[in-house]
């Protein structure tokens, strides 16, 4: 059994370097992102969709070449477990998600996916070896035809110098930037080099 092209003790390896643990999301993650693979319609350069940012973005990383900072994947905050990869001239694609139907069958997968148990409660190994075990027959498969202009990451345009930080910003946000606009998560911010 492989995901991608490590086999699925390398692919664990790897998500525990890449993500910090093996989290069950990214195991399943990973049968995802191998299907559609496996299923990529006729075409030269594929991006990707993801429709949650939680987990699934990081096997989409680990095992194909779209990344976010290279913008070939897109994240939509939908919180749905799908991965659509898609030719980018013909927009025609393949949308791997998690079929619940089918995840019936692996209680320990089902009840940690819908939040049935709480964590002290689960069943750590079982669930692990069932993601293992059930592979990519708790996954479902469709034909989909993507509009490219939708998910289009918008060009940063003119860029400016922010007269109260002294940064360079994009136009578009203003007569300041978001920083100084008020925007700012950050309570202090003091030079110190
Ligand atoms: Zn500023």
């Amino acid at each position: 059994m492989n995901i991608g092209t490590y086999t699925y003790e390398e692919y664990v390896q790897l998500v525990t370097s890449f993500h910090g643990n093996a989290a069950p999301g990214l195991l399943i993650g990973g049968f995802i992102v191998d299907l559609a693979l496996k299923n990529l319609p006729e075409g030269e350069f594929f991006d990707a969709i993801c429709e949650t940012p939680v987990c699934l973005p990081d096997s989409v990383q680990l095992l194909t070449p779209c990344t976010i900072g290279n913008g070939w994947l897109t994240i939509l905050n939908f919180g749905k477990f799908a991965v659509t990869l898609f030719e980018k001239q013909t927009g025609e694609g393949v949308r791997v998600y998690l079929d619940m139907e089918k995840l019936k069958n692996w209680s320990e997968v089902y009840s940690w996916f819908m939040k049935l148990k709480t964590k002290k409660e689960q069943d750590s190994d079982l669930l692990m070896g069932q993601i293992k075990e059930a592979g990519h027959s708790i996954l479902s498969m469709q034909k989909v035809r993507v509009e490219p202009e939708k998910i289009q990451r918008k060009k940063l345009g003119p860029v400016a110098i922010c007269p109260s930080c002294g940064e360079a910003y994009p136009v578009r946000d203003g007569e300041k930037c978001c920083n100084c606009n008020g925007e700012s998560p950050f309570l202090e911010m003091k030079a110190c080099g």
